[in-house]
């Protein structure tokens, strides 16, 4: 038989086995507040939030990731459960998620991007919504120097954004086909350009940006990240548990191994010294297949995780890699579509 034939005929014994195993579902949250522009999609509203609480507690199958990797590593995976998780550390996961997930009694872990505690810059991408989508004037010419190259751009007529303007594109965000003026666009080209940048050359970027704009460092209040105060009061509920994200949320494939582990292990150190007890899960930033390699799954074992969250899509299994548990990404979707989303999903 043939390579492709055998592969094909792996596949198809893996779908069978997998349609008889035990599974779970991660879900994958970031922010629970309001915003006016949500660039990346990353924001459910606090009212939404709770009705997918609702509709997970009358749902009643679930598991902490901490009682999910126990039961991984017992062999003994209860079918059709489901696990909440967070990704970044964002403040508003105090202010809002907490008192929400309390209230339903549904454990949920955050995973927090450590060097981004009690700063008051925003997350780069945050920054780029800051500096490029907001309503005000900007330059009408513009470039950045990255690793070697000149990227330019030119505003034309949404130099000048007024409030009208960004009323009509607010709710534009990265996954339209459509890029409205040229505010969305130089938005795309950035995102793009500064995603795989190693932290001081993706700070250098942004110091540059905010000189063009004519704005300092520190960001919007809505867009704050955790204090150390807020994480601690976080971490001491019993529906919460802290996992670590990193220090300084880079694409970890884009980094030389020696600093991914340091990124890795930094995290995982500096959240225990500041909680005071052992940080055991971790989540890739981007958590895409192509955002960490193969050695950064073994990286996350070396430092002493229990267990690494991925964000593609795909549910967990038995036979599952532990240090690459797939989740499926929650959107701002009200009672009946999150709960349509969880009976596919959980029925899949
Ligand atoms: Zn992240």
């Amino acid at each position: 038989m043939k390579a492709p034939q055998i592969k094909k005929l792996k596949r198809a014994a893996r779908r069978i086995k997998e349609k008889f195993s035990p599974r779970t579902l991660i879900l994958l949250y970031h922010r629970v507040t309001e915003l006016p522009t949500d660039p990346q999609l990353l924001t459910v509203t606090p009212a939404h939030f709770a009705e997918h609480l609702e509709v997970l507690q009358k749902y009643g199958q679930i598991l902490s990731l901490r009682q999910l990797t126990l039961a991984l590593q017992q062999g003994k995976l209860p079918d059709k459960t489901v696990v909440v998780t967070f990704d970044d550390g964002y403040a508003d996961n105090f202010y809002h998620a907490k008192p929400l997930l309390e209230q339903y009694e549904i454990p949920a872990t955050i995973f927090v991007a450590a060097g981004q505690i009690g700063q008051k810059s925003e997350f780069w991408w945050d920054e780029l919504d800051r500096l490029f989508l907001q309503p005000g004037m900007l330059p009408d010419q513009g470039h950045l120097n990255i690793r070697g190259n000149t990227v330019k751009w030119e505003m034309g007529e949404a130099a000048h954004y007024d409030e009208q303007a960004f009323k009509t594109y607010r709710q534009w965000n990265i996954t339209d086909n459509v890029d409205p003026s040229s505010r969305q666009k130089l938005y795309r080209l950035l995102f793009y350009e500064i995603r795989n940048l190693p932290n001081n050359e993706r700070d250098e970027a942004l110091a540059s940006l905010q000189r063009w704009v004519g704005v300092d460092a520190v960001g919007r209040t809505s867009h704050h990240t955790l204090t150390k105060e807020e994480l601690i009061c976080l971490a001491n509920s019993d529906f919460i548990e802290i996992g670590a994200h990193t220090v300084t949320h880079p694409i970890l494939a884009a980094l030389p191994l020696e600093k991914q582990a340091t990124e890795i292990q930094q995290s995982k150190t500096s959240l225990e010294s500041l909680l005071g007890f052992p940080v055991t899960s971790f989540s890739y930033p981007s958590g895409g297949r192509s955002d960490y390699m193969t050695a950064t799954v073994t990286l996350t074992r070396e430092a002493g995780f229990s267990s690494s969250c991925s964000a593609f899509a795909g549910y967990v299994y038995p036979h599952s890699d532990m240090f690459q548990l797939p989740r499926f990404v929650v959107r701002d979707w009200n009672k009946a579509e999150f709960s349509d989303r969880l009976v596919r999903w959980v029925n899949g």
